[in-house]
């Protein structure tokens, strides 16, 4: 049997989803007897734009992409690699929804731009310097930067993509049973997240169910700095906001194994569409009453740097907000 062409790209990310295939380790050497890796750019190799260019169309088998969109490079890279794949995976929520680089769709462009090169406190920029897609160097260099978008997109806004894989990064255990569906062939239909289907809840050794208990509704809200958890007992019933009923749990309850609250890197679970306002409903739910909500909002005074944490862009709401700005 031939091996399946294999391409990688890191679009708008820190390379974390790369790191998690790496991280196979052995089982990455078991991987690579069926995988021949034809592209992996720009972390492993310095290929260049024109390498990928030139490749056949649909000559890669399976393409991943991990990080967002907030280039024109990386808008331009993910087209071509479309192009060139037949299978396109969007892999780790930077890639499935925007992720963490997302929340600064909160932010204007100029905003972000005065914040990086003019008011942090180690910066020194009296002239207001700032990047220029095109510069003229020494009246003979003609330089060009990729052009910094208005707002990050996730890939699926750029190009279809077929699969979805969550986790920031994704859990390397999970990534093992993702490269070997794909190895297999043994895929759900194409749009679907690559997932076990369990939320983090449900693999929660802290779950009140798996005691036969039911949950009591929460009169404390704290922040991961107050206090020290009881590392038995459920996060949300101590008054940790815990997102894990939301959220795949593809990861093993990875965060509360070190007793800090799932704060939903791993994308919604089958059948939310919009992880934020899923979240907005259900910790809304658990409010014993209005005095908890009020330590909600002190405590939380941007709940929606909160609750789309990883999923703004993707998100109903982060997309309105373009719809209404025209
Ligand atoms: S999902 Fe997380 S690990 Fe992956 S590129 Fe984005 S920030 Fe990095
Ligand atoms: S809310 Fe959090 S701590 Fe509680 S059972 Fe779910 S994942 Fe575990
Ligand atoms: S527990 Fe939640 S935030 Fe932590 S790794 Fe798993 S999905 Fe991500």
């Amino acid at each position: 049997m031939s091996k399946i062409k294999f391409g990688f790209l890191l679009a708008g990310g820190c390379a974390g989803c790369e790191m998690a295939l790496v991280d196979l380790s052995e089982k990455l050497v078991d991987a690579l007897e069926h995988l021949e890796v034809v592209f992996w750019a720009p972390t492993v190799a310095d290929v260049k734009y024109k390498d990928l260019e030139a490749m056949e169309d649909n000559f890669i088998d399976v393409a991943f992409v991990d990080g967002m969109v907030r280039l024109s490079e990386h808008e331009h890279m993910i087209k071509v690699l479309r192009q060139k794949s037949k299978i396109l995976v969007a892999f780790g929520i930077c890639a499935a929804l925007g992720g963490i680089p997302g929340m600064a769709n909160l932010h204007t462009r100029d905003e972000l731009f005065k914040q990086a090169y003019k008011d942090t406190f180690s910066t020194e920029n009296p002239d207001d310097v700032y990047p220029q897609p095109e510069y003229l160097l020494d009246d003979k260099y003609d330089l060009t930067l990729p052009e910094f978008l208005d707002k990050v997109r996730c890939v699926s806004d750029i190009v279809d993509v077929d699969y979805f894989v969550g986790g920031c990064p994704p859990h390397h255990d999970f990534v093992a049973g993702a490269v070997e569906a794909i190895v297999s062939g043994n895929l759900p239909p194409k749009g679907s997240w690559l997932t076990n289907g369990k939320s983090v809840c449900d693999v929660c050794k802290r779950n009140p169910a798996r005691k036969g208990e039911a949950r009591a509704l929460i009169t404390e809200v704290k922040r991961t700095v107050d206090g020290r958890p009881d590392p038995d007992i459920c996060l949300l019933q101590q008054g940790y906001l815990c997102l894990g009923a939301m959220t795949q749990g593809d990861c093993g309850a990875s965060c509360l194994n070190v007793n800090m609250p799932c704060r939903g890197c791993g994308g919604p679970i089958p059948g939310v569409k919009d992880f934020g306002a899923k979240c907005i409903g259900a910790i809304g739910s658990v409010m014993g009453d209005a005095d908890a909500a009020k330590k909600l909002m002190d405590k939380y005074p941007n709940l929606a740097k909160l609750f789309y944490r990883y999923s703004l862009p993707g998100s109903y709401v982060g997309r309105m907000k373009d719809e209404l700005k025209g």
